[in-house]
């Protein structure tokens, strides 16, 4: 399974509440999005970006940047309330069957870890793999499937489960969108409306919530 835009949701977190809560200590839009893009490539955290707004003058003084980091690092300590309704249900049902749960995610190791460890998903995992290269869930997986004589891969990114499909033609794969169409504008679906502009190369089944998707 993937973390961000399949069980978390990840553009109401970062782009909306994140980025809101920055505002409060007089972060400008503009601003945060700038420092946003120089330190992400390095890999993301709260305190690298909080730093970076203070190098850009965005943040009045030091003491308001501690505050400030303070105030996030409390506020965002427990990110349940951004799991997508079906998950805990889900995750519990294939608990529930005895199936082996594999949380293949992609980004900055200790930021991934942050986000599935405050969501509170640690328990539900008999594996928890992070890959800070894009495309390197099709190689952990190829060490992973032998493992296995049925296999499910749920991603909303078809680049992902084009090359674990191909690496692994027996994979069922399940594509899922997050977005909901009435709500496409601004920042609330931002990062996950732009894998729906992402063409599919081999075909995957399509689903909008994790009920659509069978356990054996
Ligand atoms: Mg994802």
């Amino acid at each position: 399974m993937d973390f961000d835009h399949t069980l978390f949701d990840t553009d109401r977190f970062f782009w909306v509440d994140l980025k809101a809560a920055f505002g409060r200590f007089g972060v400008s839009d503009d601003a945060w999005e700038k420092s946003y893009e120089t330190i992400w490539p390095s890999g993301y955290s709260l305190a690298k970006h909080a730093e970076e707004l203070g190098r850009l003058g965005a943040i009045a003084s030091a003491s308001v940047a501690s505050a400030m980091h303070a105030t996030l690092e409390r506020t965002f300590s427990d990110l349940r309330p951004y799991l997508f309704p079906d998950v805990v249900e889900f995750l519990n049902a294939a608990r529930h069957r005895a199936l082996d749960l594999i949380l293949l995610s992609f980004g900055d190791p200790a930021w991934q870890s942050y986000k599935v460890q405050a969501s509170g998903l640690i328990p539900y995992f008999a594996q928890i793999i992070y890959t800070p290269h894009e495309k390197g869930k099709a190689g952990m997986l190829v060490t992973l499937a032998p493992a296995y004589s049925e296999l499910r891969a749920i991603d909303n990114n078809p680049a992902d489960l084009d090359a674990m499909k191909a690496s692994t033609p027996w994979l069922q794969t399940y594509l899922i969108c997050r977005v909901e169409p009435s709500v496409s504008e601004g920042d609330r679906f931002r990062e996950a409306a732009r894998y729906l502009t992402i063409p599919s190369r081999l075909p995957h089944r399509q689903c909008r919530s994790l009920n659509e998707v069978f356990l054996p």
